[in-house]
């Protein structure tokens, strides 16, 4: 196991064993901060998938018989894996993916947890019974795995996604196939390496593979994979979640996200503005659940002081990508001590887009309050923080997702004016107010149409033992990922009907 930048085609692992992806074409997988590639990433296809799922469906009968609670002691023993070799998970997270190594060590804690919640599987998987529905008759449910299960995850936690479906995924009884984001899945191949090497899981049990759209395709297309976790991209998630249900695939297809933040007149803006900045800008506005929109509610002037507030914390951001991005750049640490460090993009295309999307709704009359348009830096994915007013509450800037710095302003009125846009969104994964009033919070966490909600917290993640509950566009499929969503998610019920 190596963080070491060294480049090596990075191979699938199947049946237990690291294997070669053949004659399939390699995508580069560059480091955000320095713009180097870091390793080649086969690009999968059918017979790729196909061997997988053959050795998956080989190893998942032996893996169901297993007791649950020696499934979940191999969990623990993954969970320990991870806890004693977290440093160094941490900083590939960083330099594969580019957030700042405070972000990355979150990321990974969170990962732990999933797998910490899913290793209380034996009382997870317990089922139902009730003596006597009739003289002599009894019923029972008891809960079976699904057979197997694959996880198609995003590039933007490359250690923590994984380890949401993972360990439900395994804990249940079934096999699992994942396939990481090709833009960087070093962590991935680095928790399949981790438990290749502790040994507590059976050979087949766990594989990845990697690749693109052929490999999702593949996936979407093998009869012998039963269910289907997803999170990217909305319009992917959808295609996902059509094409699996259409192959009669149980699917969880987590989506994009436009999250607000609504910062009444009475918050407090020296605990509200600190929370925006890290909601905004924190990991370069690429998280899903990152407050994109602040909805500033009251009268003009003190919109115009929440603004301003705003604009002078955002322009104090420090945004050096190499050193954001950079695990082992002088100065990383210390720059992360002194508070919100801002990190590169995923990649240079990604930071065209999103300066793609300030220009267009520049050029529809939006005012760009701070501009972070910098130039792109040495790898291109160089984007300061931005804002950007804009006084038409359906622009596309107000309404889709920018995934990156960059954090649009709407006024409204109240509280009433404030909900009505935040529903008006085709999302709902999460949102947030800032106010001192109990009433406002209340009437907010009880008309607001997303799952996810902070009172006076800026990032409202629930932990691994709560679901992970988009709404609307954000989540295709009735059960979440984690917590109890993902037991039901990842096995059937059967009732049994006894009499003797
Ligand atoms: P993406 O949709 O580009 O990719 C996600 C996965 O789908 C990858 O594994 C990729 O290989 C595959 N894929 C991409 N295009 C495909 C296609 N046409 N057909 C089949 N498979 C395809 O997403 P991304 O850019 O890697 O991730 C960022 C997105 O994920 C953002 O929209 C973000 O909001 C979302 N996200 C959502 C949640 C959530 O909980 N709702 C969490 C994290 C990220």
């Amino acid at each position: 196991m190596s963080t070491a930048v060294e480049i090596r085609t990075l191979p699938n692992y199947v049946g237990g064993s690291w294997v070669e992806a053949a004659d399939v074409e390699t995508l580069e997988d560059r480091d955000p901060a320095t713009g180097e590639v870091a390793a080649l990433v086969p690009l999968s296809g059918r017979a790729e998938v196909d061997a997988a799922v053959g050795a998956a469906r080989r190893a998942q009968p032996g893996w169901r018989a297993v007791p649950p609670q020696e499934r979940a002691r191999a969990l623990l023993s993954l969970r320990d894996a991870l806890v004693a070799n977290r440093e160094e998970l941490t900083a590939l997270v960083t330099s594969d993916m580019g957030k700042s190594l405070a972000d990355a060590a979150g990321e990974v804690q969170r990962g732990i947890e999933s797998v910490e919640s899913a290793a209380a599987i034996p009382h997870l998987l317990k089922g139902e019974n009730l003596e006597g529905v009739a003289r002599g008759l009894d019923v029972e449910m008891v809960r079976q795995p699904v057979g197997v299960v694959a996880g198609v995850t995003p590039f933007n936690f490359p250690a923590m996604i994984p380890l949401w479906f993972l360990p439900y995924a395994i804990a249940t009884g079934n096999g699992f196939l994942l396939k990481p984001s090709e833009r960087d899945p070093r962590p991935s191949v680095w928790i399949v390496e981790l438990i290749d090497a502790i040994e507590a899981i059976p050979p087949g049990v766990v594989n990845l593979v990697h690749g693109g759209r052929d490999a999702v395709e593949a996936i979407l297309a093998h009869p012998g994979i039963d269910a289907i976790s997803f999170v990217g991209q909305a319009t992917t998630a959808r295609l996902v979640s059509t094409r699996a249900a259409e192959s009669g695939k149980r699917v969880q297809a987590l989506g994009g996200a436009k999250n607000s933040l609504v910062v009444m007149p009475d918050a407090d803006l020296e605990r509200a503005v600190p929370a925006i900045m890290g909601s905004a800008f924190g990991a370069a506005g690429q998280r899903c659940l990152a407050g994109s929109v602040c909805v500033l509610v009251g009268d003009r002037p003190r919109q115009d002081e929440v603004r301003e507030a705003l604009r002078e914390a955002a322009a104090a951001i420090p945004f050096d990508p190499r050193i954001a991005g950079d695990p082992a750049a002088p100065g990383h640490r210390a720059e992360e001590a002194a508070g919100l460090m801002l990190a590169p993009m995923a990649s240079a295309e990604a930071r065209e887009r999103a300066e793609a999307a300030i220009a267009a709704a520049e050029a529809q009359g939006a005012e760009v309050v701070l501009d972070g348009r910098v130039g792109g830096g040495d790898a291109g994915t160089t984007l300061a923080p931005t804002i950007v007013e804009t006084d038409d509450p359906d622009s596309e800037l107000a309404r889709e997702e920018v995934f990156g710095p960059v954090l649009t302003l709407v006024r409204v009125a109240d509280l009433d004016a404030a909900l009505e846009f935040v529903n008006g969104s085709r999302y709902g994964n999460a949102g947030a107010i800032f106010t001192s009033s109990g009433e406002a919070a209340r009437a907010y966490r009880h008309g607001a149409e997303a799952g996810m909600l902070g009172v006076n917290v800026g990032v409202p993640a629930p932990v691994a033992w709560f679901p992970f509950v988009g709404w609307k566009d954000s989540c295709d499929g009735d059960l979440h990922a984690n917590g109890t969503d993902a037991v039901d998610f990842y096995t059937r019920k059967k009732v049994i009907t006894s009499r003797w």
